[in-house]
């Protein structure tokens, strides 16, 4: 027997999950956990459903910072003004499942079930995102890469909600890109997804931010790669993502692990060259 709770406010969710947190699944728009439930991986005795949270849904822009409430769906961001101008971050999403899977499902989902093969959560480590974390006592910001401690895993306690994702406003000079490989075009998990933050001075790379999905059992930073592009011509940092494997992806030996390489270098460098032209597009 499985309880449910249907809290009407950020308030009284929290007090549920302070009273219930260790025995409690959080349903957002379900599109995960409910799947979990109904094969019987998990069996959580309380339902606590914070979908229609007023006061988790907003998506705002105030001093330099986009900050995304923790139940906004991919929908809505998808018909933001301030969303849309991170091209990588509409791309992560767009073929994110279906229109119907969209309307519903959240990135605050997409960072909680902390699949290896995450878009949303992908291109969101790109972009530098932290993650607010409330209990029914306090709030703590995460960055996204502390977020994580293995597959399926992270830091949030029982008791936290993902009240918040915020990541620093898309700068003049500065674009976004993202790229995916998979089977199919649509509704299908990635084999290597990719999302690229640079900021362009006079064509030279001054910083690049690379992140990697479904490559390990975190989504993790190509550090490498940032590090040995910074201050190239983007013309050369294209050409060295081309040819250059990140350190940090893990690739198991197989049969397919050359052309898994050739792959995951090729992914990169098309988030990147769509990370220059947006970067290039003159938006301000
Ligand atoms: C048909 C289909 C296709 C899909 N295709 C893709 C795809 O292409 N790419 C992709 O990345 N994913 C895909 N998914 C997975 C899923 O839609 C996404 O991961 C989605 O972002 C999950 O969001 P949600 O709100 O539905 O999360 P839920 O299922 O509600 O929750 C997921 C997890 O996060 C936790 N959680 C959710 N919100 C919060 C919060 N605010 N605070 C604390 N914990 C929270 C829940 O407790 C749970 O552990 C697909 C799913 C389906 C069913």
């Amino acid at each position: 027997m499985t309880d449910f709770f249907r809290p009407n406010n950020l308030h009284e969710a929290l007090e549920i999950l302070k009273e219930y947190g260790e025995r409690a699944a959080i349903v957002n728009g379900g599109s995960d956990i409910v799947i979990s439930i109904s094969q019987k991986k998990i069996a959580p005795d309380i339902i606590v459903y914070i979908g229609n949270l007023p006061e988790l849904r907003y998506i705002r822009e105030e001093k330099g910072v986009i900050s995304l409430g923790g139940n906004v769906t991919y929908r809505e961001m998808s018909h933001d003004p301030i969303c849309q101008k991170a091209a990588g971050l509409m791309k992560a999403i767009a073929n994110l499942g279906s229109p119907g899977v969209r309307a519903v499902a959240t990135p605050a989902g997409n960072i909680g079930t902390a699949a290896p093969a995450a878009d949303c959560a992908t291109m969101l480590m790109a972009l530098g995102a932290d993650v607010v974390l409330a209990n029914s006592k306090r709030e703590r910001t995460v960055s996204l890469e502390d977020f994580y401690v293995g597959r399926n895993c992270t830091v949030k306690q029982a008791d936290e909600i993902i009240r918040e994702i915020r990541f620093s406003a898309i700068r003049q000079r500065e674009g976004t890109g993202y790229c995916k490989a998979a089977r199919r075009k649509a509704q299908d998990i990635g084999k290597v997804l990719a999302g690229v933050r640079v900021h362009l001075e006079k064509n030279i790379v001054r910083e690049a931010a690379i992140s990697l999905g479904a490559l390990n059992a975190e989504i993790v930073r190509a550090v490498s790669l940032e590090e040995a592009i910074r201050g190239m011509k983007k013309e050369t940092a294209y050409q060295y993502l081309k040819e250059n494997f990140p350190a940090e992806a893990g690739l198991r030996e197989s049969y397919f692990k050359e052309y898994k390489e050739s792959v995951t270098k090729s992914i990169i460098a098309q988030a990147f060259s769509c990370a220059l032209a947006d970067a290039e597009k003159g938006r301000f």
